[in-house]
């Protein structure tokens, strides 16, 4: 078959001098050179107590009212790109008044890059404590603002007045707070959070990804402080495969953040499964209620167990530290006998030796126990 001209090789293409690709090194960012990759190890075949998931699934009858309604979903169109119907069910199960927006997320992860992205005004600072989630300084140093971490006391408690002088220092435009805190698990005094609010020269987003177990709600504070927004995710109530988080705001806020917002960026099953499902919120609040009950037994377990200090939980997780033994070594024992928890020794000088356990089911909860148990004893 003739080759069509244009695509022959000509003698300009030999006669030239083969161009040098450029390196990542050239091109890229110096902010995203410098980040490490998000390591998500394989769970393959393990008893999967590293992410606060929800150990349940669906129930079944959930699960087969959802499967008739999959088919009847429009895949060649495009989602609605206000989440109209995602949006409304959000409000009814969260109780949200129709004085806030809402807008919405691929995630709560997702929220946390369109705000970094947005408010990365050159010298611009984000400021959260640490140890906390990493996607705060992940996302603020990706946007290009500066990261100003303010180091938690030792029993994890929040130094407030410590952090009022960082606030007033920095004039951080952005400052996240997570209530119950991850990794470990215990709430800000509302009394303080008022006062950060209140302190506070740029937005304050209170990250209630753990809203299920904890019982703490700051939706209020919307009312009293301007500058204050509210995350919250239906990843840890049982729906981490959809990605769905979502913000609550004034509407001066939101709408200006919607901009940033991709207009597609929950797509229409997820939107269509969240809404159908929240409608259904009954059986999440239950399997949150036992999950929250099954945590205090866990906490129990840890706390009577040698050589462990657990620190009491407001999430799905619990925290712990060994005595006597390197986390690394723990972590690795569990590993070998099937068990995947999070090992966060090296992560933050506060968290040495520190490991953090997801509450799973009973029978994956004493799996787990009987398991460290065994590896504390040798
Ligand atoms: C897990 C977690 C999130 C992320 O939630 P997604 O909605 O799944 O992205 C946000 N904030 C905190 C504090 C978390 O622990």
């Amino acid at each position: 078959m003739p080759v069509p001209p244009s695509f022959a090789a000509t003698s300009h293409d030999t006669a030239r001098p083969m161009s040098r690709a450029a390196r990542p090194e050239e091109l890229l960012r110096p902010e995203v050179l410098d980040v490490a990759p998000y390591q998500v190890p394989d769970a393959t075949g393990l008893i999967k107590l590293d992410a606060m998931e929800n150990p349940y699934p669906l129930p079944a009858d959930l699960a087969g009212e959802w499967a008739r309604q999959l088919g009847g979903i429009a895949l060649h169109r495009y989602p609605d790109a206000a989440a109209s119907a995602l949006k409304s069910a959000l409000r009814d199960h969260f109780g949200i008044g129709g004085q806030f927006d809402l807008l919405p997320g691929n995630g709560s992860d997702e929220i946390i890059q369109l705000l970094t992205l947005a408010l990365a005004r050159p010298g611009a600072v984000a400021m959260a404590c640490e140890p906390s989630f990493v996607m705060y300084r992940r996302c603020a140093q990706l946007a290009g603002m500066r990261y100003a971490g303010v180091t938690l006391r030792e029993d994890f408690s929040l130094p407030v007045d410590h952090l009022l002088a960082r606030i007033d220092a920095e004039r951080p435009a952005l400052i996240f707070i997570a209530q119950p805190n991850n990794p470990t698990g215990n709430l800000c005094d509302r009394e303080w959070l008022e006062r950060i609010a209140s302190a506070a020269p740029g937005l304050v987003v209170i990250d209630e990804a753990y809203h299920a177990f904890s019982g703490a709600d700051s939706l209020s504070l919307l009312r009293t402080h301007g500058n204050v927004l509210v995350m919250r995710t239906l990843s840890k109530l049982g729906l981490a495969g959809l990605r769905i988080g979502f913000l609550v705001g004034r509407p001066e806020w939101i709408g200006q953040l919607e901009k940033v917002r991709m207009p597609y960026n929950v797509g229409v099953l997820a939107q269509t499964a969240g809404a159908f499902l929240l409608h259904h919120g009954a059986a999440f609040a239950a399997q949150a209620a036992r999950i929250r009950s099954d945590r205090e037994l866990l906490y129990g377990a840890l706390v009577a167990m040698p050589g462990v200090i657990a620190w009491p939980s407001a999430a799905n997780f619990i925290l712990f530290r060994v005595r006597g033994r390197q986390a690394r070594d723990v972590h690795r024992n569990l590993l070998d006998a099937g068990v995947l928890i999070k090992n966060l020794d090296g992560v933050h000088p506060l968290l040495r030796d520190c490991l953090r356990v997801t509450v799973g089911t009973a029978a994956e909860n004493a799996a787990f126990l009987a398991v460290l148990r065994q590896s504390l004893a040798v």
